[in-house]
């Protein structure tokens, strides 16, 4: 098969060439007359191959590069299959289903995947197509889930789907439909997941190891869990002999999820919820009240532009937890903006612990976990950081 090419301009061939996986409309010299969604050859200014990608003439990344080399490669079906299961290889070597049977099994361009991500619920695999391209070739992708033991797809897409009929709802799985919610596990902690009504692909699969953490410190604590969707920091704390938890969020269905998850652990008498914005719940609350906050915003910065704004957002935040934290307590702040780089955030949270003017100490800097890859040649897909702090 013969691909189409992108000719870089000389000027900006430097990151293909470092192997950062995006073509930026600014970077072509000739473009293809090729499709929306295209495999195309991305070609330097002297004409030697770099790789393949999708095309996507309308959009500012004018080409995924899923494949960097300088020869020629056959992209057919066994040429995805064979990067599924590499994916699925390391999280098998990551997981033992008994104790924890979600993850991500691909994470977009930190398994070399552009477009796509799949998160697995036991039997379930959760499908976000992003790209055309990824588009193009689902079938491909079913079929090597399918290989690999899922036999219930859901494909999720963007829009709020509690919004869709039942029979529309209905025609989004692939195979089996799986009835909803379903249990899993994770570190041997039960939640209840509803992956086609719940937000994403229908848990926050990425605090996984933080969670954990937090569970070593929560023993007959009082923990506040703010931004707390269906409760996953609450339950680790729980479970851990947390003396009281709270739990914050301003949806009402978040907060139902939350709850039906805490009366699976029969931990109801020690939880108590609260559906409210969690900077107006900040500020009500007397200080010294908890000896753990952790503060789990969505990505206040959803694109470049609004990375100001953001920038206050978390500094806000963050300053009312060092204000009501109890002396010798512990916060665990996070940003999941990918605009927000980890020097960044360490900045604005180091500026608001500068206006408590209380010691504040690192005890550990806090990232994504192993099922969410990040390319080192694409610092973007380290969205995930946070940081774990003990106020004096
Ligand atoms: N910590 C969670 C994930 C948080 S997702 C976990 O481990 O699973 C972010 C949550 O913040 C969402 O549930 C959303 O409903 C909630 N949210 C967004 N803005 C909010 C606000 N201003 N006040 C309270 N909750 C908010």
């Amino acid at each position: 098969m013969n691909y189409k090419k992108i000719i870089l301009k000389s000027s900006r061939e430097r990151s293909l060439i470092g192997r950062h996986p995006w073509v930026f409309s600014g970077a072509v010299k000739d473009l293809p007359l090729a499709e929306n969604g295209e495999i195309v050859e991305v070609r330097t200014n002297h004409n030697e191959l770099l790789g393949y990608g999708f095309f996507s003439p309308n959009s500012q990344i004018t080409c995924r590069v899923f494949e960097f080399n300088d020869e020629y490669v056959r992209i057919d079906e066994a040429y995805w299959h064979k990067k599924l299961k590499n994916a699925f290889q390391l999280r098998k070597a990551l997981f033992n289903d008994a104790e924890t049977n979600c993850y991500r099994l691909l994470h977009a361009e930190g398994d070399f995947f552009p477009g796509i991500i799949v998160d697995v619920y036991g039997p379930i695999a959760v499908v976000q197509l992003l790209v055309k391209g990824m588009e193009n070739i689902s079938s491909i992708i079913y079929t090597g889930l399918n290989q690999l033991g899922f036999k219930h797809i859901y494909l999720k897409t963007k829009q709020n789907t509690q919004l869709l009929e039942q029979v529309e709802q209905a025609s989004r799985w692939i195979g089996e439909i799986h009835p909803m919610p379903i249990i899993v596990m994770e570190h041997g902690v039960p939640f209840s997941v509803n992956v086609e009504s719940g937000q994403k692909t229908g848990f926050f699969l990425d605090q996984r190891e933080n969670r954990k953490i937090l569970g070593d410190w929560a023993k007959n604590k009082q923990v506040l869990n703010t931004f707390s969707y269906s409760g996953g920091f609450s339950l680790y704390a729980l479970q851990a002999g947390a003396r009281l938890v709270h739990s914050v969020d301003s949806s009402k269905d978040a907060i139902a999820l939350c709850d039906a998850n805490v009366a699976l652990i029969e931990k109801e008498a020690k939880h108590a919820s609260f559906t409210e914005d969690c900077f107006d719940y900040l500020k009500r609350i007397d200080a010294n009240t908890y000896d753990i906050i952790i503060l789990d915003p969505p990505a206040f910065a959803k694109n470049a532009r609004s990375v100001d704004n953001a920038s206050r957002g978390y500094k806000n935040l963050n300053a009312l937890g060092f204000q009501k934290i109890r002396p010798g307590g512990i916060i665990f702040t996070f940003s999941c903006s990918q605009h927000i780089d980890k020097d960044l955030f360490r900045k604005i949270v180091f500026s608001a612990a500068a206006e408590s003017k209380r010691n504040v100490r690192i005890l550990k800097q806090l990232s994504q976990p192993e099922d969410h890859p990040i390319n080192i040649y694409h610092p973007e897909g380290e969205y995930l950081k946070g940081l774990m702090m003990v106020v004096d």
